[in-house]
């Protein structure tokens, strides 16, 4: 039988800890989840039945800030998956260095069966259920999988409500009006562009040579796929839960995109204009699209999609995670015998939780920043933080995600340490 997921997410943990001299303290602290809720939350649907859903708020650690993290609706939530995401959030906060630990959310539903009046009473169910639990200053929320700005918008009303005072730092990702950030709608893709634009010149790869494969079409893949092609880049795959597209030749990812918000399908159309044509493509399952012979492939949509399965047939040199744990711990050495690298969605997807931290300092001061202030601060801190994992990687001779829970780990080692050590109080040491 595989390991459950967060058994799965805690062996890199393991991995890394054999590089950094952590007390034993801490490592066994980063072991366990803080505290984990479970809620069950009562709808009245449109036809009048009541329904009861069952949700999640798990704060991982919280030793370096309040916990973040987004909340996810979809049918596969289980506690275990949100324990794994709070674990990514805690390493991943600590990776770009932001004063936060690491929470994560979610309901377990398909939120397309539900009306838009359902939806708004389930995520203000959801909110009356874990107000006790989060807080500006706790534990704050933000987006996932199938949440989005409206859904943060009505979060962030409920819990002013229940507060009786407006807290809009207890949600990140709203709208604009209500207190959001300009530039949090495409801060993941932006950073993971980042990412992928201080490595690739590292590998001696130029954007029109190089082609590049995205599983996953929403709002984080979609965008970056956009990014990528406006640099010269040959995105030559992208898919979305029906299925995927491929041309040779490039695909035009403005059209695809303006082609899914119309009819909510993807096809290789190409030109702007309202008569699109259609590129002469291939359709592929998934499994096939992960499977291309590609410079570059990013999977941009749920976890555990590259498995000791068929890590054997993955043919891309190069793999940068945009979701949380697409890639199984079983398939790391598989992975590495063939030769491939893996940049980690602890710094990859990381933009996302950097604007909203972002947002989070906005709304504590009153002070708004331009899109161009948000977009020079994380460009910098995406940089700066891949050049420092890089370094660690190659110094060591180990993979990046290795380097990436090092980094982390020396930063929540030091900060759970300045609570004392056993060295501290036994032998009087500092540790
Ligand atoms: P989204 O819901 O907007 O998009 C998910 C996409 O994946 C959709 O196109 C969906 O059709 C597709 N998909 C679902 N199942 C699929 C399958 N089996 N094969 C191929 N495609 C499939 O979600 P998102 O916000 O873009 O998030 C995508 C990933 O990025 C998630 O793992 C999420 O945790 C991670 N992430 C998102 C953010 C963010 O800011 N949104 C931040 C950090 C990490």
């Amino acid at each position: 039988m595989s390991d459950s997921l967060f058994i799965d997410a805690s062996k890199r943990l393991q991995a890394a800890l054999k590089y950094v001299s952590i007390s034993d303290d801490a490592s066994e602290r980063l072991k366990h989840p803080k505290v984990s809720l479970s809620v069950s939350i009562p709808v009245r649907m449109d036809d009048g039945s009541l329904k009861i859903f069952q949700g999640y708020r798990v704060r991982y650690d919280d030793t370096r800030g309040p916990a973040k993290g987004g909340v996810r609706y979809h049918p596969h939530v289980s506690l275990d998956e949100v324990q794994s995401l709070a674990f990514w959030m805690t390493f991943k906060c600590a990776v770009l260095n932001l004063p936060f630990g690491g929470g994560k959310g979610g309901i377990t539903l398909n939120p397309k069966t539900l009306s838009k009046f359902e939806l708004e009473r389930l995520s203000r169910g959801y909110i009356d259920a874990i107000a006790d639990f989060i807080g500006p200053d706790v534990d704050i929320l933000a987006p996932d999988v199938y949440t989005n700005s409206m859904i943060m918008g009505w979060m962030m009303d409920q819990y002013s409500i229940i507060r009786r005072q407006v807290s809009p730092a207890v949600v990140t990702g709203k709208p604009l009006t209500m207190g959001g950030s300009v530039g949090r709608d495409g801060a993941t893709a932006h950073g993971a562009f980042f990412v992928i634009q201080c490595i690739l010149p590292k590998l001696d790869l130029l954007p029109q040579t190089t082609t590049v494969a995205i599983q996953g079409f929403g709002k984080v893949g979609a965008v970056l796929a956009e990014l990528l092609a406006k640099v010269g880049y040959k995105v030559v795959a992208v898919s979305d839960s029906q299925g995927a597209i491929y041309a040779k030749q490039g695909l035009d990812i403005p059209s695809i995109r303006q082609y899914k918000a119309s009819t909510q399908g993807i096809k290789a159309v190409y030109c702007q204009g309202t008569v699109c044509n259609i590129v002469e493509h291939q359709s592929l399952s998934n499994a096939e699209l992960l499977a291309l012979d590609v410079d570059v492939l990013i999977p941009a949509a749920l976890e555990n999609q590259i498995t000791e399965n068929n890590a054997k047939d993955i043919k891309a040199k190069y793999i940068f995670e945009v979701a949380n744990g697409p890639i199984a711990s079983t398939a790391d050495e598989i992975l590495s015998a063939k030769g491939i690298s893996v940049f980690p969605d602890i710094l990859v997807n990381a933009g996302g939780v950097t604007v909203s931290y972002f947002e989070w300092v906005q709304n504590r001061s009153g002070l708004y920043w331009t899109l161009e202030q948000v977009t020079e601060r994380l460009k910098q801190k995406m940089v700066e933080e891949t050049e420092q994992i890089w370094s660690i990687s190659q110094e060591l001779g180990i993979s990046m995600r290795t380097a990436a829970y090092i980094h982390a780990l020396n930063r929540l080692g030091e900060a759970l340490n300045a609570k004392g050590t056993r060295d501290y109080y036994v032998n009087g040491h500092d540790s």
